[in-house]
């Protein structure tokens, strides 16, 4: 058994534990570090950005969770984030309407990455159980090299406070083990739904030129994203294929494989309709098919700010599925958390 995270002799402020480096864990860790709390960030991931996904393999580069945002999505407190160099303005090659889309470079995991920047981050560390003792909080955890091969037992603490920003179902799993702490956040995060959803990923090993975004070709697709088209991405011809959730409802049970299969031979008719001749559409050099169980929010916790954190404890919660589905809700919900933990721990001293 070994400790990592927990005090740190010399901390004057107290210490927070955040549950997961997504945009939410992000974005709290930024706020509360600012205002000098010591931030320890624990993921199970082994790259930080949760559902800002990127899968870099063979050369290419896929950004397989959220592939663009619009500026309008960045909260107040974040707007200065825009003018950073690691977020451009795309695709230049649409109308101006679409154009007021957002990518970081040099890759989607790039915004949360430059995010946490200079946070204590620890990725591939599972949370597996939280206890509460004498006023303090400890996370039990297990470090993994893969999901299924356990490498070490760890546990990280004590820490003042906790922020759980794990999809909701994961997160109520982890309050749980806390009854009778957080009962109410255990009530709001067990009625929360997602709808899952394929991303199958294409590479080739050449480049040709294809439209940027294709919506909706077919019933199976809901979108088509060119990586290639992206700034500072490899020059080879690569597309995220993003399934449409009620095709990827239907088919969840079948293997990725054939999954990924399927969605090709859409992709080549798609892109033979849209004057892409090149041979070797259907013998692409990379394919896989990435399977998101948590994507996108089906129903909420519709929890006000004042709510995410528990009445009796300093725990809180935060996440795209607080109040709002997407890239502004998770941000949002982090700075909203970690005011409340800020001011009760304020409160306590
Ligand atoms: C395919 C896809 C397309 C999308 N498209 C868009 C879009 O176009 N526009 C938009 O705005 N949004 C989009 N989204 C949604 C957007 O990505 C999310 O709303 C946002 O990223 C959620 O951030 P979050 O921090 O709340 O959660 P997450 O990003 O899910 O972060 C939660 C983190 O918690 C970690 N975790 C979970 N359990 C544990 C545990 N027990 N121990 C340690 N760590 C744990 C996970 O590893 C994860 O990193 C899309 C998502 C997907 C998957």
């Amino acid at each position: 058994m070994k400790r990592i995270g927990g005090r740190r002799g010399l901390a004057k402020k107290a210490e927070i534990l955040i549950i997961g480096s997504g945009l939410a864990g992000m974005s709290a860790g930024q706020f509360l570090n600012a205002s000098g709390y010591q931030v320890t960030i624990l993921d199970k991931g082994f790259r930080c950005g949760g559902r800002y996904a990127t899968r870099r393999i063979d050369d290419f580069s896929f950004d397989h969770g959220t592939p663009y945002f619009k500026p309008s999505q960045i909260p107040g407190d974040l707007k200065n984030i825009l003018s950073e160099p690691y977020l451009k303005g795309w695709p230049e090659d649409l109308s101006e309407n679409a154009k007021a889309s957002i990518v970081s470079i040099p890759a989607m995991r790039s915004f949360p990455e430059e995010l946490g920047r200079g946070l204590d981050i620890r990725q591939g560390i599972h949370v597996e159980k939280l206890n509460f003792r004498d006023d303090v909080f400890f996370a039990e955890t297990v470090e993994t090299s893969s999901k299924d091969t356990p490498m070490s037992d760890e546990f990280s603490g004590p820490f003042d406070a906790v922020l759980l920003t794990a999809p909701g179902p994961q997160t109520a799993d982890l309050i749980e083990g806390l009854l009778p702490i957080g009962s109410d956040l255990l009530k709001a995060a067990r009625k929360v739904t997602y709808t899952p959803q394929f991303s199958v990923l294409v590479g080739y090993d050449f480049l040709s030129d294809a439209p940027s975004i294709i919506h909706n070709p077919t019933s199976k697709i809901a979108k088509i994203v060119n990586q290639a088209k992206k700034p500072e991405r490899p020059e080879k011809l690569a597309f995220v294929v993003f399934c449409s959730p009620e095709w990827s409802l239907k088919n969840l049970d079948k293997p990725k494989g054939e999954v990924a299969e399927i969605i090709l031979k859409d992709l080549e008719n798609i892109l033979s309709e849209y004057g892409v001749a090149v041979d070797g559409l259907g013998d692409p050099a990379y394919l896989a098919a990435h399977s998101w169980r948590y994507c996108r929010l089906k129903n909420p916790a519709g929890l006000s700010p004042e709510a995410q954190l528990d009445s009796t404890s300093t725990i809180a919660v935060a996440g795209d599925w607080i109040m709002l589905p997407d890239t502004y809700g998770a941000l949002l919900s982090g700075i909203n958390a970690a005011r409340q933990i800020e001011t009760k721990l304020n409160n306590r001293s």
